[in-house]
């Protein structure tokens, strides 16, 4: 029963332990899911933010270069070109300005100013880039510090050629870094996300948070571009960056230009909540348990107690029980003999009477008295006389099985035999005597030399109004006249029953 307990509490204790670990790993795992889930709806959105800003500032381009190929670049329709330029930059908010460049780099035209001689951005990547490549394709360039503005702008821009296809120069969109900054710090992406737009190669073009002039750095060889944003068109990315912050990155890539962008939230952010609600509900469940134990252990010291009660409870009933019986032993027998004693002797004479006497049924009674035994005590000791008393109890013990013998008192000796009549009692009688004699116990003061005995017999079928006093004094009385008449002997006391015992 304890082992049962103590098992059942631990299991108990185990299961639910297992079930709150593994209640608490399955929210972690939905937790992820959902920041997942998140980083990639936000990457998507990113992407086609990013993408609508180029294509609306490219399709500016592709009208300037369509109108410059066509009405050439002389001082009238550059004029003319102007307004157009300055009214695209009121009307769209992501394009910071629009330039032209003549093939030698001269600023020619912008949307600022109808004629800015005196600067040259020859020197600029987007201008080689177009000077020394015939694709007509938009090409978004490294981010640079506008040298209008001063503000870190990314260019997009496209070639100009000359009717016979040579290079005419260059139109130019520039989009502030600010503008996508904005939008990004529009989302919510916690202290230690992060978000970056960047081209193909891995050239950051806007990074939000930023700090510093990191605008422009080549960021080919992190992580997230060389093994991943470089590999494939959209994924997952579990990445610790050097700052030591482990990020959980979804990338997507633009689809009609090389560039990437990338929505990443703080790992430790994402599971912030989920560790505080694991960590009070763990507390919670530590307690319970603890406490489920606590009750266990008690349960189990009171079962053993209980146990151990029992246990006492019993052997102290063994010893009650074995103490009834010794009781009960010295309540009926005769401590020195071994026969039954007075008082058993009575109650079953009643009974047996009794009974006799319902069923008509002869009983009979010898009272056997050891002869000269005052004088055997004086002549051998009192001890020794006890010895031959034992002798003679333990030989008048062997009879049938139902038939009762006991101390009367003294050295007297009584036998009751029920179902039997005068001549079996006499018969009984006459074997004890012998038996006695066969003892050849030395008595020096009997006639006989040795321990002999005298009986008197009686039995009878007891009618309604006989008493069994008078079976007792018709046995009693033969006894008397057995040792009237020289001892050693059976008498009956047939002819002195009263009338009405037979
Ligand atoms: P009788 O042949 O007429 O019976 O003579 P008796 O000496 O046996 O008769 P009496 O009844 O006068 O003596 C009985 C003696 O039995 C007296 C007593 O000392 C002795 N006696 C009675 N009980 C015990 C006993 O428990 N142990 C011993 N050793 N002697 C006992
Ligand atoms: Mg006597
Ligand atoms: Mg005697």
């Amino acid at each position: 029963m304890r082992i049962f307990a103590s098992v059942f509490v631990g299991l108990v204790c185990l299961s639910i332990l297992i079930l709150h670990i593994s209640f608490a790993w399955n929210v972690r795992i939905k937790d992820l899911d959902d920041a997942q889930i998140s980083t990639a709806n936000l990457s998507r959105a990113l992407a086609e933010h990013a993408q609508a800003t180029l294509i609306s500032a490219d399709s500016v381009l592709f009208g300037m270069v369509q109108r410059l190929e066509v009405e050439g670049m002389d001082r009238d329709s550059l004029a003319r070109l102007y307004p157009l330029l300055a009214s695209y930059v009121k009307e769209l908010p992501q394009i910071q300005g629009l330039f032209v460049y003549d093939e030698s780099g001269k600023w020619m035209v912008n949307s600022m100013d109808d004629s800015p001689w005196m600067l040259n951005n020859a020197d600029r990547e987007y201008f080689i880039y177009h000077m020394t490549h015939e694709d007509r394709a938009p090409h978004v360039g490294e981010p640079v510090k506008s040298r209008s503005s001063g503000d870190w702008i990314i260019p997009l821009s496209r070639r100009i050629n000359h009717p016979d296809g040579s290079f005419a120069g260059v139109v130019l969109a520039t989009v502030e870094v600010e503008y996508f900054l904005k939008f990004y710090r529009s989302f919510d992406i916690g202290k230690h996300g992060e978000i970056l737009l960047a081209t193909q190669p891995g050239i950051l073009l806007a990074k939000w948070p930023s700090s510093g002039e990191i605008f422009g750095q080549n960021i080919s060889n992190s992580n997230i571009v060389s093994e991943h944003a470089s590999r494939n068109k959209n994924g997952i990315a579990i990445i610790t960056a050097a700052d030591g912050v482990k990020r959980l990155h979804s990338y997507k890539r633009l689809d009609r230009y090389p560039l990437f962008v990338t929505a990443a939230l703080s790992y430790d952010e994402v599971l912030a909540s989920w560790r505080t609600e694991t960590l009070m509900q763990s507390v919670g469940v530590l307690i319970l348990v603890a406490m489920l134990a606590w009750m266990g252990k008690r349960l189990v010291n009171q079962i053993k107690l209980r146990a151990q009660a029992q246990q006492k409870l019993l052997s102290a009933r063994e010893k009650l029980v074995e103490m009834n019986k010794t009781l009960q032993k010295m309540a009926l027998e005769d401590g020195l003999t071994g026969v039954a004693n007075r008082r058993q002797f009575d109650v079953t004479l009643a009974n047996e009477f009794n009974r006799a006497k319902r069923e008509r049924q002869s009983l009979g009674l010898l009272m056997i008295d050891v002869d000269h035994f005052k004088k055997y005590n004086d002549t051998y000791g009192h001890p020794a006389g006890d010895v031959c008393l034992q002798k003679i109890g333990k030989l008048i013990k062997m009879n049938r099985p139902g038939d009762l013998s006991a101390r009367y008192g003294g050295e007297e000796f009584a036998i009751l035999l029920p179902n039997t009549d005068l001549k079996g009692a006499i018969s009984v009688a006459e074997k004890i005597c012998a038996d006695v004699r066969a003892l050849n116990i030395p008595h020096g003061k009997n006639p006989t030399g040795i321990v002999t005995v005298s009986v008197g017999a009686q039995a009878t079928v007891p009618t309604k109004t006989c008493n069994l006093l008078d079976l007792v004094s018709a046995a009693d009385k033969a006894l008397y006249t057995a040792k009237a008449r020289g001892r050693n002997q059976v008498c009956s006391a047939d002819d002195d029953i009263p009338a009405a015992c037979l």
